[in-house]
């Protein structure tokens, strides 16, 4: 049985996780990860791809389909899914999230920390400002790996899409938090494998140079997407590409979850 750890890099482009994240580019490298391109589906904004990603459908069949649209999903989703298979599930995650998965419209003080096995999001702790710094979240991340030993942990930073959309893609400060972000998980992801999880690094969507998103070109649309596995198996960089809707498939199939009829599209084979 398999334990699953998603790195959710809001705004985290292909090219610029490909040329700045040396860590994972050496797991690559060395055939301990594997590397492959996700052309994102549409349209490139937050929610609808938090749910695309945690549902495994086009915004046109999942309904989340513009970040006005707050409620919770209805449709059938990793969190809820693992839950109800007996899995312990967590997040260090924006609060949108817990929108999503927990509970509509966001609470500040009832709802940033909660540890309610009744929830779909079992252990989470969330923030709400954009300019959240990443190290602070990550910390949260390994504090409910060590004390939860949870089946499935989203983490998800906010820290590309802020410097992106405040300095735009072509910029020092967003290139420099891709290799800022790739530093201080290096560590976190060789305990993480020790430890016996699956990790998958991707993003929701991309940025452009005016920082912004939401359009349909390469830059606002391509992700990357890094499997590593405890087996320290990895294919290197496969020069292929796969879909964000191959994500939750994948993950369930990897926790030996029934996956749900909604998720059409194949697991993603590691092997
Ligand atoms: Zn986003």
């Amino acid at each position: 049985m398999n334990k699953v750890i998603l790195i959710l890099s809001d705004a985290l482009r292909y090219d610029i996780a490909k040329a700045n994240m040396g860590f994972l580019g050496h797991l690559v490298e060395i055939k301990q990860a594997s590397l492959y391109k996700i052309v994102g589906e549409l349209p490139s904004m937050s929610r609808p791809m938090y749910e695309t990603i945690h549902t495994g459908l086009p915004v046109s069949a999942h309904g989340v389909v513009a970040n006005s649209v707050v409620r919770l999903s209805e449709k059938p989703n990793i969190f809820q899914s693992a839950r109800e298979a007996g899995k312990v599930t967590a997040a260090a995650a924006y609060f949108w999230y817990s929108e999503l998965y927990n509970r509509a419209p966001y609470n500040p003080i009832d709802d940033k920390e909660v540890d309610d096995e009744s929830l779909n999001i079992q252990h989470g702790r969330f923030y709400t400002e954009d300019a959240y710094p990443d190290i602070e979240l990550f910390h949260s991340a390994a504090h409910l790996v060590r004390r939860f030993s949870p089946d499935y942990l989203l983490l998800h930073p906010m820290g590309m899409d802020y410097f992106g959309e405040t300095f735009g893609s072509d910029s020092k400060a967003y290139r420099n938090q891709a290799v800022y972000q790739d530093m201080k998980l290096a560590p976190l992801i060789v305990e993480w494998r020790e430890r016996g999880y699956t990790i998958f690094v991707t993003g929701d969507h991309g940025i452009n140079a005016d920082g912004n998103h939401g359009g349909t070109t390469p830059e606002q649309r391509d992700v990357p997407f890094y499997a590593i596995q405890p087996t320290g198996q990895g294919r290197g960089d496969t020069g292929g590409s796969i879909s964000h809707l191959q994500i939750a498939p994948t993950i369930l199939k990897l926790l030996d979850v029934p996956i749900p009829s909604t998720m059409k599209r194949e697991p993603l084979s590691l092997d």
